[in-house]
């Protein structure tokens, strides 16, 4: 087996059963007594100590997938369980609606952002205020709709004056996550800024390090899946040069190129 991929599915088992252990169990609370009681997502334990990484398939290899109505139940039940956890409730937030993901379910490409901002608060969804239209305007420039590709958040809910998340609040809110990556199964993952790329890969090396070269993430039940982080939206509507704008093309260029994609003229 390759050593690497061994080596990182150490380093994420290893993560996962520190979300799992003894430092997580004391802030969760029963709904009877309020006192401890199992932390959020424990039900994965025993699915994730099953994974065989000899066989962990890559998500690039065509695979059948799940039906689009058994994914969306999933994830349906998924919301329900994040709604019970709310691991929100640990840290500060300014929201009033929780901003779970939105897209296909069974998506060969999925986007993953930082928190929701003021408008994805107000409409329950990730993605639509300013930064929301430049990635509109990507993804149609990958030759995809929106409604083909799935868009979900490192956070849930917005942070207060739209800060970013801290290590220990991505922490809180990974497993939920990473089961939305399980599910998905998508074949290519784009990671838009830094706290969605640095969770997935498991780094803190800077962006300008990390952006326009493959990575790799291996979900909870060890499906490997190609990760190319670029920079946020945000970041390129407040640095709107040809330089980063090709960047950014460049990266996305090449998620095309592994799925398979092909831009029309008036795109390029
Ligand atoms: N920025 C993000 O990272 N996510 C959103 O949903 C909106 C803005």
């Amino acid at each position: 087996m390759d050593s690497d991929l061994l080596h990182r599915l150490v380093a994420q088992h290893a993560e996962t059963s520190r979300l799992m252990g003894v430092d997580f169990v004391p802030v969760y609370r029963t709904s009877s007594d309020q006192s401890v009681v199992a932390p959020p997502m424990a039900h994965l334990v025993p699915a994730l100590l099953e994974v065989k990484p000899s066989s962990a398939p890559r998500a690039d290899a065509d695979q059948p997938k799940p039906s689009r109505e058994d994914s969306q139940r999933a994830l349906d039940e998924l919301l329900a369980r994040y709604v019970a956890d709310a691991p929100h409730k640990h840290f500060v937030t300014a929201h009033t609606n929780i901003v779970f993901g939105d897209g296909n379910p069974c998506a060969d490409l999925m986007f993953i952002g930082e928190a929701p901002g003021e408008e994805e608060d107000r409409q329950g969804k990730p993605f639509v205020g300013r930064s929301g239209q430049l990635l509109d305007k990507m993804i149609v420039a990958m030759s995809l709709s929106r409604a083909e590709v799935y868009i979900a958040n490192v956070l849930k809910t917005r942070p207060p004056n739209n800060a970013t998340p801290t290590t220990e609040e991505a922490r809180l809110c990974s497993p939920y996550l990473f089961e939305q990556i399980r599910i998905i199964a998508p074949k290519a993952l784009v990671t838009l800024g830094l706290p969605a790329t640095r969770l997935l890969l498991g780094t803190t090396e800077a962006m300008g390090k990390l952006r326009g070269r493959w990575h790799e993430f291996v979900d909870p039940s060890g499906r490997v899946v190609p990760v190319m982080p670029t920079y946020h939206p945000a970041y390129l509507l407040r640095n709107y040069t040809a330089e980063e704008r090709a960047k950014v093309w460049s990266d996305l260029k090449q998620v095309m190129d592994r799925l398979g994609l092909k831009s029309s003229p008036d795109k390029q």
